[in-house]
């Protein structure tokens, strides 16, 4: 099988089907083998496992995920690389490429058919405009998944990983965590990249929890209490909740919540950790 993790193979088949890249589809492709290995190992496939890829583009990391695991499905919204990767991907008898746009798609549906029994692990170098959207839909929906390896922006990992009390961390810091336990895999330059993008890269793993990093009475609450928390970052946390939150007593209700778990109501969400805000929350379910 020609392999397409290389600037000539990636450039050859481009030219030979006519494709423009789309930027607003952020189709930046892989033409790095060392990033790809990287990846790859990160993954830590067997046979036995499942690798669903979202964007796979002209099947670059594809070719690799149906070297290692057992069965490959890859979800791709642009109908001009379908022909493509139909000839890229011809000798990849495990691969299945979905035509449909990830956010749109019934995943758990998609698992029963596909992966039945088997452990699932997504692997990707996420289109960038959307990255946050497909990370969350995939933790949110609690598909059975043992791992997310994805390449996003570095930006969007570093607040992924972020601790409490830097500028990085903050609400997708705090969902990311609560679902997963985020690793950096390695950095990756502009020039991996056919075209190149305008921002850097990073490859993080999400290992999946067994159990939330937290117990909380109600989700949607810690989650709507995190949302309020860091409306505005700048703000107190009194502030933030007392406009954000629209508890039924006001300031008072706001002030006594955070006096009653103990958290002084000056300090700034992005100080709070996130057994805090479960304390935070679970004092609102008691409340309503
Ligand atoms: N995996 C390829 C690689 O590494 O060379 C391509 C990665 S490129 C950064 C992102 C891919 O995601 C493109 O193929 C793009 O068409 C596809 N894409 C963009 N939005 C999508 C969506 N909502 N659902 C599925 N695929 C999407």
């Amino acid at each position: 099988m020609k392999r397409l993790v290389n600037p000539s193979v990636t450039r050859e088949v481009i030219d030979r089907f006519s494709f423009h890249f789309k930027k607003q589809l952020g189709q930046n492709f892989l033409i790095d083998a060392n990033i790809l290995g990287k990846i790859v190992e990160a993954a830590d496939l067997s046979k036995e496992d499942g690798a669903l890829e979202i964007g796979p583009g002209i099947g670059t990391l594809t070719q690799a995920l149906a070297e290692h695991a057992g069965v490959v499905v890859a979800v791709e919204k642009d109908d001009r690389l379908i022909p493509i990767l139909a000839e890229t991907l011809r000798e990849c008898p495990n691969v299945w490429v979905h035509h449909a746009d990830v956010l749109e798609t019934d995943l758990h549906r998609l698992f029963a058919d596909r992966f039945a029994g088997r452990k699932v692990s997504v692997v990707a170098n996420l289109p960038y405009y959307v990255t946050t959207p497909i990370v969350m839909k995939l933790l949110e929906e609690r598909l059975p998944l043992n791992s997310v390896v994805v390449m996003v922006q570095r930006e969007v990992a570093e607040r992924m990983a972020a601790s409490p009390g830097g500028k990085d961390y903050g609400a997708l810091s705090i969902a990311v965590q609560y679902f997963t336990e985020p690793q950096i895999v390695c950095r990756v330059p502009k020039t991996a990249f056919m075209p190149q993008p305008n921002v850097e890269s990073i490859v993080i793993k999400l290992k999946i929890r067994e159990q939330a990093a937290v117990a909380v009475q109600d989700e949607k609450i810690f989650f709507k209490l995190v949302r309020a928390g860091f409306a505005q970052r700048r703000k107190t946390l009194l502030n933030n909740l007392q406009y954000n939150l629209h508890l039924p007593g006001g300031k008072a209700m706001v002030l006594q919540l955070l006096e009653g778990s103990g958290v002084d109501p000056n300090r700034r969400a992005e100080t709070l950790s996130i057994e805090e805000f479960a304390r935070l929350a679970d004092g609102i379910a008691r409340f309503l």
